[in-house]
């Protein structure tokens, strides 16, 4: 029998229900075009005539796709960082209609764009004069640079150098914002006097870079905020993780209101780092510099859209974020959870070290519990519905717990099910 003949027709195959939905999402052409894959598949003996509707679904284009973070990394970059909270997500979903968010409704005027955020943010940060928020943390760095030291030096240790990531760094950010970097101190040890040197009339400011994604221990030296501030010019202090508040697991991992309230003129900062919003980048501290860099002409660049203001005001004024839930998951709580996901999956409940990740605090391991499966299911419980990205360590699957919202403990359990199957 030739097999070719018993291939679907393409008005049977976009007839089925999995397509059908597909056509709502993309439109007939999109979906008529993945079948005329799948089809030419078929007719070349790469697949059966009975796959062909499956075939026609993995060709159709996804979007972005939910990913179960069982890694035990709290903020995975890969995965964009911070998940948003219940109140985060129905914010941006009343702001992607038309909203009020630069009029007032009381006046019918027009009204400060993003305003309820940074009232949001003043309030989080009392310390704050002035609050703005942009698209990233690199943003508000390079648009504080561009405000404050363009055609000026930037003072900052050569142990503050740091790479971002995807071979993004601060001070090729700095000098691309219009500002000459004046290295002080070595890769090791800065001290007051390196920075009192360099200090002058051409100083825009005296940046401070919390080393977020790396450690260096042993014979060390760098220079408090508090001594910094009393250098006399501005002084910018990049916190990095968003923390607004002190948080007593992570004991190095500067925040806001305590970098502020030691002298610091301005603090910088990402929005979907241990702050667990949206990506967004802040601009936290003397109100009158704030609104300098807010009227500087590159801010309007770097502005954020109403959905990252809507889901910022929302992350900061609502309940636990899930950043900071899985932060302070209880560690008895986390073993319970795996010893149940285990028993359901026949897998084996084992004590698993956690992270915050890319975020911040390189060197603070959180007690975690995971569930330890066959190495060879990574990949099917990646390519799952929905995916799961777990950690291969030691020839082994681990589904840490921590960064999994226990809501989603029935989803996990069934994606293994799956892919055991
Ligand atoms: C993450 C980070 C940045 C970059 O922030 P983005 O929001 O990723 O642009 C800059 N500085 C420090 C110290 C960081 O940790």
């Amino acid at each position: 029998m030739d097999l070719r003949r018993s291939i679907p027709r393409t008005d049977v195959v976009l007839a089925d229900p999995a397509l059908a939905a597909a056509i709502e999402r993309l439109g007939r052409p999109a979906v008529k075009a993945a079948v005329g894959q799948a089809q030419a598949a078929a007719r070349r003996g790469e697949i059966a005539p009975g796959e062909v509707v499956a075939a026609a679904v993995r060709e159709l284009p996804r979007g972005l796709r939910p990913v179960l973070n069982a890694t035990g990394v709290l903020l995975h970059t890969n995965l964009g960082r911070a998940p948003l909270s219940a109140a985060a997500r129905a914010a941006l979903h009343t702001a992607a209609g038309t909203c009020d968010v630069e009029l007032d409704l009381a006046t019918g005027g027009r009204g400060r764009r993003g305003a309820d955020a940074v009232a949001a943010l003043r309030e989080a940060v009392p310390a704050a004069g002035g609050a703005l928020a942009v698209n990233n943390g690199a943003a508000a760095l390079a648009l504080t640079a561009a405000t404050l030291a363009a055609g000026r030096e930037i003072v900052v240790s050569r142990g503050e150098l740091v790479e971002i990531g995807d071979g993004f760094r601060i001070p090729e950010l700095l000098e691309a914002a219009g500002a000459r970097l004046r290295e002080v101190g070595t890769t090791n040890r800065t001290h007051l006097r390196d920075y009192a040197a360099a200090v002058g009339e051409d100083t825009g400011f005296v940046l401070k870079v919390h080393p977020s994604n790396f450690t260096v221990s042993g014979f060390t030296h760098s220079v408090s905020v508090a001594e910094l501030a009393g250098l006399g010019a501005p002084l910018v202090v990049d916190i990095g993780s968003g923390l607004l508040a002190p948080h007593p697991l992570l004991p190095d991992e500067p925040d806001a209101a305590t970098t502020l309230t030691a002298g610091a003129t301005l603090v910088t900062a990402s929005g979907d780092k241990l702050l667990g919003g949206p990506q967004a980048g802040l601009v936290l501290g003397a109100a009158e510099t704030v609104e300098r860099i807010r009227r500087h002409p590159l801010a309007r660049a770097m502005r954020v859209d109403k959905l990252t203001l809507a889901a910022l005001e929302a992350t900061l004024r609502g309940p636990v974020t899930p950043t900071r839930a899985a932060l302070d998951a209880d560690v008895a709580e986390l073993r319970r959870r795996a010893e149940a996901l285990a028993a359901a999956v026949a897998g084996e409940a084992v004590p698993s070290r956690a992270r915050v990740g890319g975020g911040g605090a390189p060197d603070v391991v959180l007690e975690s519990w995971a569930v330890a499966l066959p190495e060879r299911l990574a990949a099917a419980l990646r390519r799952g519905e929905p995916a799961v990205l777990g950690r291969v360590e030691r020839g082994r699957c681990l589904l840490d717990l921590r960064a999994v919202d226990p809501a989603d403990d029935p989803a996990l359990a069934a994606a293994v099910r799956a892919a055991v199957a």
